[in-house]
Parts: structure tokens; C-alpha cells; sequence
């Protein structure tokens, strides 16, 4: 693992300067290295400030978000497919002048329930749209990853197959897959062997437990996720992420169905993650060194 990241929902639900700043110090104290703001809104917020505090403080910065139904690039309608397109390339500037290094995310479709199934001409589209999103993004610096996701959060990447495909025809190799224990735990057959399929496609993990709460209390096999991860030799980013009614935010809470108290701790609740996935890739990694040379 390169580094060990939270996800700014557990201390803030992002609406104020003061409210990032504040995740910022919180997670440096609590020793993690990468922190992943949803849905930043650039006009709301004073950004170089954001990005020099980031720095100081040696915290690298990863935004994420899903596409809103209106501007939905897995759509069939043009005008839907342009707005999309705009949306992605002006938060990818957005991430660029946050000094972040990431998009990730629900890029390629609108984040929520569709009741439709998805068509070829929009699977194209989306591919297309990303492709462009990715022209935009080594421009500025940044990186594409493409979070596969359940069934009732996207209708077209839901499986890691799925997704290695779509990247397959954006037709592009600096698009990456980002992957989540959470999702996968919904619609994997076989979540290591999607993780061992995926290999160097995946740039982002999030590790998430069944039921977006405490890690290992849930039914997620964390063993065989890192088990999974050590023998790909992952190098990239992991970031935990938690969710609560305990901090709520208008978009992205409830486009996950955060309805119930997981936890109201946030302090207890991060201290006990970054133990334990250190230590749950500390034993994957011993037990993939033992294996390789017996
Ligand atoms: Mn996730």
C-alpha cells in the first residue's frame, strides 16, 4: 500500500471551509496520509487555501463523485451526455486546483437507482465521455479512477469484469479501476478473485465493512481482501470509508441510503480503522511472503 487514506464523511459533511479544514487536521492527527472529499463544490470553498494546508500537513488529496441525473453520460440524450462531459472536465480542474491527485467515483453514470436497464449506445457514450474526461485529466495532472459499484447505486458497472471491459473501450491506459470491499461484498461472486482479475487496473481501494460501519464487525472477509491485494503486489492507495447519520450531507448520504446511527464516535471509529487495516495487510503481506518462498 502506498497510502492510507479516510474519507472526509467521518468528521465532516463538507459544507464548510472550516468543516474540511477541520478533517484535514483530524485525519493527519490520527496519522492517516490521503483524505477523499465527495462532491466538492469549487465556488463554495477557498481551494489554494485548502491545498497548502493539505501539504503542510502532509495529506494527499482524492475527490470523488457520481454524475447527477441530468448530466448522466450513460444517457442515450445528447444534451444529458454534454452536461456530463462539462461536469466531469470542471471538476477534474477542480481537483487540480485543490492540488488533489485523483477523480474518482461514479464518472461514468448517474449515482443512484436507475429503473431502466442500460443500453449499448449508452455504454458508449459513457466510454466516450471518460475518454475525454481523461484527455482533460493528464492535462492537468490528475488521475481517472472508475469506482464499480451495486446495483442500486449505478446500472452499468456494477462487477469488476464489467468495469475492465469499459475500460477496455475508453480505449485509453491511464484509466483506472477503483474498487470497494462494500460494493463488492454486494455483487461479487468471488470479491478476491475480482480483486486478483483486476491486478495493476486497480489505483483505488475503499475499504468499507457490509454495512458501512465498523471494520470486521460486519460480514466482509477482510483476510481474503488483503489476502487478495498482497498477491497482486498493490502499491497504491487505500482509503477508509464509514458512513453515518452521525455527520450528514444532502447529496452524497443520501444518494448511499445512510438512514441509521452506524456510529457517533468518529474519533474511536478511525483510530480502530487505520489498526486494523494496517493490520490486516501486515499479516496478508507475511502470509503472501510465506507462500512465495516456502
Ligand atoms: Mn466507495
Amino acid at each position: 500500500m502506498r497510502r492510507l487514506g479516510i474519507h472526509s464523511f467521518v468528521w465532516t459533511g463538507g459544507q464548510t471551509q472550516e468543516g474540511l479544514e477541520m478533517a484535514l487536521e483530524k485525519s493527519a492527527e490520527h496519522g492517516y496520509r490521503m483524505i477523499e472529499f465527495a462532491y466538492l463544490q469549487p465556488e463554495k470553498f477557498d481551494l489554494n487555501r485548502l491545498s497548502k494546508k493539505a501539504k503542510d500537513l502532509d495529506i494527499e488529496i482524492v475527490v470523488t463523485m457520481g454524475l447527477p441525473a441530468g448530466a448522466d453520460v450513460s444517457s442515450e440524450d445528447k444534451s444529458s451526455v454534454a452536461k456530463g462531459k462539462a461536469l466531469l472536465s470542471d471538476a477534474v480542474k477542480a481537483v487540480r486546483d485543490i492540488g488533489g491527485i485523483r477523480l474518482g467515483g461514479i464518472l461514468y453514470s448517474m449515482h443512484g437507482k436507475y429503473d431502466r436497464m442500460p443500453t449499448e449506445k449508452g455504454w458508449l457514450n459513457s466510454a466516450e465521455a471518460i475518454a475525454e474526461t481523461a484527455d482533460v485529466a493528464k492535462e492537468c495532472g490528475v488521475q481517472i479512477v472508475l469506482e464499480v459499484v451495486n446495483r442500486f447505486e449505478s446500472n452499468l458497472l456494477n462487477t469488476t469484469a464489467q468495469g475492465l471491459k469499459f475500460l477496455k473501450d475508453t480505449g485509453r491506459d491511464d484509466v483506472y479501476l477503483h474498487l470497494d470491499s462494500f460494493h463488492m461484498n454486494i455483487e461479487e461472486a468471488d470479491p478476491a478473485g475480482a480483486i486478483r482479475l483486476a491486478g495493476d487496473k486497480i489505483a483505488y481501494y475503499h475499504i468499507g465493512e457490509n454495512y458501512r460501519g465498523y471494520l470486521g464487525t460486519g460480514t466482509v472477509d477482510f483476510d481474503q481482501v488483503f489476502s487478495a491485494l498482497a498477491d497482486i503486489d498493490y502499491d497504491r492507495d487505500i482509503v477508509f470509508e464509514s458512513f453515518s447519520s452521525a455527520i450528514v450531507d444532502e447529496g452524497l448520504s443520501l444518494a448511499c441510503g445512510i438512514w441509521r446511527d452506524t456510529w457517533t464516535d468518529n474519533d474511536s471509529l478511525a483510530a480502530h480503522a487505520k489498526t486494523f487495516i494496517e493490520l490486516k495487510w501486515d499479516e496478508a503481506r507475511r502470509r503472501h511472503s510465506t507462500n512465495a518462498h516456502p
